[in-house]
Parts: C-alpha cells; structure tokens; sequence
C-alpha cells in the first residue's frame, strides 16, 4: 500500500479512481480545490485520473475503505468527505454477494465514524436500487422502498445502500455530523466501464465491433440517464448546500426513455450495422435476476435544494460515450 502523502486537502473523495469519483476529481480540481483519493481499484482504474496525476493539488493512495485505520487518517487530512467508493454493477453483486455487503456497509461505517469524529462535512452516494420494486413513479425519496426476497442477492445492493442512508441520518441525528445522501439514478459519460453489466457503454461497445446490440427482456423497460458532468455537479452543490444536510436528494434526470429506444439510438447515433437482438433475463442472468420496469426520480427537492436537475438529452449523452469510446479505440 502507498503512503500517505501527509499534507492538508480541501476533500477526500473515496472511490475516486471510478467513474464518477475521476470526473468529480477534475471538476474539483478545476475549481482550484485540493483532493486525496482513496480506492482500491477493484472496478476503478488509474488510467481514469491522468487528467488530475500531474497537478500538485492531487493524490491518492490504494487502500480499501475496510481498512479502518487508513480511513481514519485520510479523513483527518481532509476538510470535507465524498464518499463513491462501493461495490457496484449488477454482475458484480451477483457474483460476489459477500464483497458487495462488506464494502457497503462496513465501509460506509467507516467513513461515517471517522467523520463523525471530526465532525467532516459528508456526501454519500446511494441509489435509485433502494427504490427496488416500488411501482410508485416517480419516486420521492420519503415513498416506501420494495426490495426482493433476500434469497435473491441482487437485492443486496439495493439494501447496503438503504443501510448506508439509515447510517447516514443516524449520524446527523444522534451526532450531529452534517451528512448528506444523494440518491443517484443512471449516471453515463465517457469512462463509465461496461464490464459491470452497465448498459450503455456495453450497446455502445457491441455497436462500434459491429456485434448485435443486445437488449435484455422485451426492451420496454424504461430508466432515466444523466451525463455524469451534471450529476457531479449536483453532488457538489449538495455537499455546499446547508439545508441538504441530513436529507436524501434524488439526483437524475426526468426524461425517461425505454431500452429499446437507447438501443436504436446508439445504433443510430453511431452509424453501426449491428442488429439490435432481444435476450431472454434467463439468458443473460442465469440465476437470481428480477428488473424493474420503471425508474425515474421525482426531482423537486433537488430541483427545491440546488435549483438544478440533470437535463441532457439522450443523443447528446450518447453522442458523448461514443465519442470517447472512439477515441479510447483509436
Ligand atoms: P465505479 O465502479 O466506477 O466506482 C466505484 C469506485 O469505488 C471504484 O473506483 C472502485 O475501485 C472503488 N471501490 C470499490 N470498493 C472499494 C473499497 N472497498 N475501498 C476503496 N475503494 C473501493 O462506479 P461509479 O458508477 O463511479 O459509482 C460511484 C458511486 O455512485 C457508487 O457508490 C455507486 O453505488 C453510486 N451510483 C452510481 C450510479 C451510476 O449509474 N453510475 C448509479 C447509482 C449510484
């Protein structure tokens, strides 16, 4: 493991090397803040920081955020707390049902008890999972929750994080820690890694190898996505935003679209031959699968919160992971 490098930073961002963590890292960077990441690249990647490794204001160390003592130092060298990193994508959770729990919970306790320490302003990432099977779109953050049966492990995502939030307000009620929840629904934009089972890179991918695109069910299934630019700026504004604290915030767009029509427009939008296919859940989840057909936040508290909301359209969102996609290719 990499030391330390003992100085003062304005955040920590765990989960930093990701997705999400590496565009959240720039973006702070580019507001002349200084940040430590801690990951420990199970699905994030170094390659993902080269736009943040050269600047004097960053760095990051590999460690896990089970590792309780590493949290604890790294959170006392930062002014304020960003915490992404987590078990994510629905592959994964599946196959490592016992990873996915401990990096969730125990990690997330972790963070939290260290902040709580030092009382360390705090976002944590959730997600639009914790919704689970509800039907009652769009979804408001105080609405039930409906998960699955806990014999169906890919339930135990969505519960790690309804864990996380009830940890989260419990800190901010009992200890007064200022925390914030963001509840994330499908965030997408260039980096976002299609190994994990996420749909977007994985069409955009089958359609520049001229591969069927395939879409799994009958394709009327219907999600929300965001361009990651905006969801980082929602987070930031949150983190900044003294009546957010203690809450869950919906972060998402409204703009719901079906997956066929995603598949149609990768294809579309990338000038691919490829046939878009319907696969059978069976199929592509052997065992243990159950989707949900709807999923869209209901925004007016962020809306209320920020006074914005993601609102990119989806051929500018997708024009954007194509693109990067290309250029990763060339
Ligand atoms: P990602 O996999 O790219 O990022 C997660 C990061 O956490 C990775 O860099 C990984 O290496 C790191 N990590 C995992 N376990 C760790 C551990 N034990 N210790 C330290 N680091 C660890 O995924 P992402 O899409 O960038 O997700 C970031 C956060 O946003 C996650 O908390 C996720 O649950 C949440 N979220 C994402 C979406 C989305 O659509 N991308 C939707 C809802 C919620």
């Amino acid at each position: 493991m990499e030391r330390l490098r003992i100085r003062r930073y304005d955040y920590l961002v765990t989960g930093g090397a990701g997705f999400i963590g590496s565009h959240l890292c720039e973006e702070l960077l580019r507001r002349g803040s200084s940040v430590l990441v801690l990951d420990d690249l199970s699905t994030g990647n170094l390659a993902n920081l080269e736009g943040c490794v050269d600047s004097s204001e960053f760095s990051y160390v590999v460690g896990s955020v089970l590792d309780e003592s590493l949290v604890s130092e790294a959170v006392d060298l930062c002014g304020r707390v960003i915490h992404l990193a987590a078990a994510v994508g629905v592959r994964n959770i599946i196959d490592r049902p016992v990873e996915t729990i401990e990096a969730n919970v125990t990690g997330t306790e972790n963070v939290l008890k260290a902040a709580g320490k030092k009382d360390k302003t705090t976002f944590v990432a959730s997600t639009s999972e914790v919704y689970g099977k509800s039907e009652a779109v769009p979804f408001k953050e105080d609405g039930d929750i409906v998960l699955g049966a806990t014999s169906r492990s890919r339930w135990s995502y969505a519960c790690s994080k309804a864990v996380d939030e009830f940890l989260a307000q419990a800190y901010w009620k009992d200890k007064g820690l200022p925390v914030v929840v963001g509840r994330l629904f499908n965030t997408v934009g260039p980096r976002q890694s299609g190994r994990y089972g996420m749909v977007l890179p994985r069409f955009v991918s089958q359609a520049l190898d001229s591969q069927p695109i395939t879409v799994y069910g009958d394709g009327l299934q219907t999600r929300c996505f965001s361009l990651v630019e905006e969801v980082v700026d929602c987070i930031l504004e949150l983190l900044h935003c003294p009546n957010a604290v203690g809450r869950v915030v919906n972060i998402g767009s409204v703009q719901e679209v079906t997956i066929m029509e995603l598949a149609r427009t990768v294809k579309e939008r990338s000038g691919s031959s490829s046939k878009i296919s319907l696969v059978p859940y069976e199929e592509a989840y052997p065992t243990d699968f159950e989707d949900m057909r709807r999923r869209m936040p209901d925004v007016s508290l962020l809306l209320k919160l920020v006074g914005r909301a993601p609102q990119a359209g989806l051929e500018e969102i997708v024009d954007a992971v194509i693109g990067w996609a290309r250029q990763t290719r060339e």
